[in-house]
């Protein structure tokens, strides 16, 4: 697969996460915890670290959430997680970096949305409070525009000057101006402000598909910061998902984000864990970075008119998904390995013979038999109850011989 010309964008230090052009692109994700429970916070960051996110965002939204921030930091470092942790702040962001100093010290990153902080007003103190924060603390931050939270002056501005225009542009075309001017006006008053173009990164969330692509287009185009890529509000399961995907795509293609987020919403009591997972699949769909081997498995139709397929094939991704934590430590590169599980005959031994190893399962009317290829060339053929069992131990062989070179020194994805 030919590699995809990344934008050049000026690289930002999170932590020990490097973010913008040259580095891959980092994928990230945000608790849905009280900041203040710092227990329940810690559980959720070690969570998320652990399905791969590499840097967590935590709302800091109040006295209790800021006075909890450092505690969470401490517990994590304990349990050898890692991973940055970004300050979330909106309205009264500025009192609390202040009155907070040691939360103001602990996080990695604060992000700051300029629509609701003072910026675009008469005077722009709070904005100006939370930059020099960041400046005196050697932090990062990340300015995301929002358009549900759209600086209001702004916005108001430009359509009163789009009305005085002979022709005056479409609403939606004035609003996504909004935005980048929001962004970029916001982005040159920080720096000014003593922040230097390396600690900045931006983002422009909108929650429809084409605004995402129009609007991410033409910030690449205005700028050289590294760009926070996601949509915002992206709903709630395959909606979530699909949007996202669809999305994100078109921009990554075109080398376009340096870290990105999917925001899904979770189902209630559900784990939050799974937009990690989707913004790694989106990456490792496209080629761009690979996280866990990818099984190939094909519907099933009427030939696999029983639940055995599934069932088969449910449990050896299971076993893969299982067994990551530990193969990602001990087997560097068996990410990028193809499985293929098949239901049939038809496709089963073509599909099989592309993968590292591929299984065609019988189909309901076949033999019950299942010849397993490996490289390309047929292995052997199992038979009988223990089919999954005796594929497992092929896969495991398969994953030392391969990739038990050598052992990783970091346990989680390393950021190189
Ligand atoms: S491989 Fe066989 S079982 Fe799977 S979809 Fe194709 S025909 Fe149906």
């Amino acid at each position: 697969m030919s590699e995809i010309a990344r934008r050049r964008a000026v690289p930002v230090k999170i932590g020990r996460v490097l973010v913008g052009s040259g580095a891959p692109v980092v994928v990230q994700s945000m608790t849905n915890t009280d900041t203040a429970d710092i227990q329940g916070t810690v559980q959720q960051v070690a969570a998320l670290t652990a399905a791969g996110s590499e840097l967590v965002r935590v709302t800091v939204n109040n006295d209790a959430a800021a006075r909890a921030v450092p505690h969470i930091v401490d517990g994590l470092a304990k349990l050898g997680v890692e991973a940055p942790i970004v300050g979330d702040f909106h309205y009264n962001g500025h009192l609390l970096l202040k009155k907070y100093p040691e939360c103001a010290r602990s996080l990695a990153k604060y992000r700051i949305n300029p629509g609701n902080v003072s910026i675009g007003r008469k005077d722009d103190d709070n904005f100006r409070t939370m930059i020099e924060c960041a400046v005196e603390n050697g932090k990062p931050v990340r300015i995301g525009v929002n358009w549900g939270s759209l600086d209001q002056a702004l916005l108001t501005r430009l359509m009163d000057e789009n009305s005085r225009l002979p022709q005056p542009r479409e609403a939606r075309d004035v609003m996504i101006e909004a935005m980048l001017a929001s962004a970029l006006h916001s982005a040159a008053a920080a720096e000014r402000y003593g922040l230097r173009r390396d600690q900045i990164v931006l983002s422009a969330k909108v929650s429809g598909v084409r605004d995402l692509i129009e609007v991410y287009e033409l910030l690449a185009a205005r700028c050289e910061y590294a760009l926070h890529l996601g949509l915002t509000e992206a709903g709630m399961s395959y909606k979530g998902i699909v949007a996202s995907a669809a999305g994100l795509a078109p921009l990554l293609l075109k080398g376009i984000g340096d870290t990105i987020r999917v925001s899904l919403t979770p189902r209630p009591n559900g784990d939050r864990a799974e937009e990690v997972l989707v913004a790694q699949q989106i990456l490792q769909s496209l080629g761009i970075r690979s996280f866990s081997p990818q099984v190939t498995a094909c519907p099933g139709c009427g030939r696999t008119s029983s639940t055995y397929f599934q069932e088969l094939t449910e449990q050896i991704q299971s076993y893969v998904r299982d067994s990551m934590p530990v193969w990602r430590v001990r087997y560097p590169g068996v990410e990028e390995m193809k499985l293929a599980v098949m239901g049939c005959v038809v496709n089963g031994p073509g599909e099989s013979k592309h993968a590292n190893i591929g299984i065609s399962l019988p189909g309901t009317f076949e033999e019950p038999k299942a010849p397993v290829y490996v490289d390309g060339r047929l292995a052997t053929t199992l038979r009988g109850e223990g089919i999954v069992e005796e594929f497992k131990q092929i896969l495991d062989e398969y994953v030392a011989t391969r990739y038990g070179a050598g052992i990783r020194e970091e346990g989680l994805v390393q950021i190189r």
